[in-house]
């Protein structure tokens, strides 16, 4: 079973997936994570992203894309991925589809939790005091949240 969980940043996500992931076997593929290893390790593509995410905007469809494909092609998570973070734009959305064709699975479950932007804005500062996240301070959260309505959101329609 391979599912997408969608929702603004601060719903919850990673939170969730953990659970689902844990329950139902499954292996979390969170871009943000992976993302934000590579800055942690100072590697060339953490000094090139730093920046973006620390400003809410979105990284580039292809260094996302090339991060996915690795999960996708590798045959132990096969039909076993929950993808918490990706897609987030149409574009992506597209590649997805076409990858996961390519590897000859399907998308079975898709989930959408929905939080409103001062909930967000609450636990945003809490998380910050916990996991003391470059892009937790509340300005950042409100672009990524506008970032999120115009770019992700129209996404669970397609
Ligand atoms: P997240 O932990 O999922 O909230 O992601 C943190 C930040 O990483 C986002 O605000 C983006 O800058 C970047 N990011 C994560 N996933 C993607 C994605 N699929 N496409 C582009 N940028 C992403």
């Amino acid at each position: 079973m391979n599912i997408i969980i969608f929702g603004p940043p601060g719903a919850g996500k990673g939170t969730q997936s953990k659970f689902i992931v844990n329950k139902y076997n499954l292996h979390q593929l969170s871009t943000g994570d992976l993302l934000r290893e590579e800055i942690k390790n100072k590697t060339e593509l953490g000094s090139k992203i730093s920046s973006i995410i620390n400003s809410g905007e979105l990284v580039s469809d292809t260094i996302v894309t090339n991060l996915i494909e690795k999960f996708i092609s590798n045959n132990d998570y096969k039909n076993k991925i929950i993808f918490d973070g990706y897609p987030r734009n149409l574009t992506q959305a597209k590649t997805l589809r076409e990858l996961l064709s390519q590897y000859s699975q399907k998308i079975d479950l898709v989930l959408k939790l929905s939080v409103s932007l001062d909930t967000i804005k609450k636990r945003i500062s809490e998380r910050r005091s916990l996991e003391n996240r470059v892009d937790d301070n509340e300005e950042t959260a409100i672009k990524r949240y506008k970032t999120y309505e115009r770019s992700t959101e129209p996404v669970i329609e397609y």
